[in-house]
């Protein structure tokens, strides 16, 4: 697949499009994400905030220094991670993607926070914390 890449939230209010490829692609383990999103593990897509268009009302939350989470104001779907250090970049939700298998992890990260009944097989590249 290529861009555009198009998703949204579990009840449609928000919509999100990306008109080029992502800076990175990355499962992310941190407690922070784990929390944030009520899963054992973040995956998501990181695009340049100027490739992203998006629509819908979203809710903001601080989850660190670095991090706020965006979710829909209506149905709850934590659809958004934006880094507050620059450049703008967005981070989207994998499991948002209209078509869910277009964009593919291509590293682990935060596996030293990684919940232990999660074992990871597919031979990505693996780090203890950012990368
Ligand atoms: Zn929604």
């Amino acid at each position: 697949m290529s861009a555009p890449y198009a998703g949204g939230c579990l009840c449609g209010q928000v919509r999100w499009r990306a008109t080029a490829e992502p800076a990175n692609v990355r499962v992310c383990h941190c407690r922070n994400c784990q929390r944030a999103t009520g899963g054992p593990f973040f995956a998501r897509a990181v695009f340049l905030a100027d490739h992203i268009e998006r629509a819908g009302e979203t809710t903001r939350w601080p989850t660190s220094e670095r991090v706020d989470r965006l979710s829909c104001a209506r149905c709850g779907t934590p659809v958004f991670a934006e880094p507050k250090d620059p450049p703008a970049r967005l981070g989207v939700a994998l499991a948002t993607l209209d078509d869910p298998g277009s964009l593919v992890p291509e590293a682990q990260i935060w596996v030293s926070e990684k919940l232990a009944w999660v074992t990871i097989h597919d031979g990505l590249p693996r780090f203890p914390q950012g990368a």
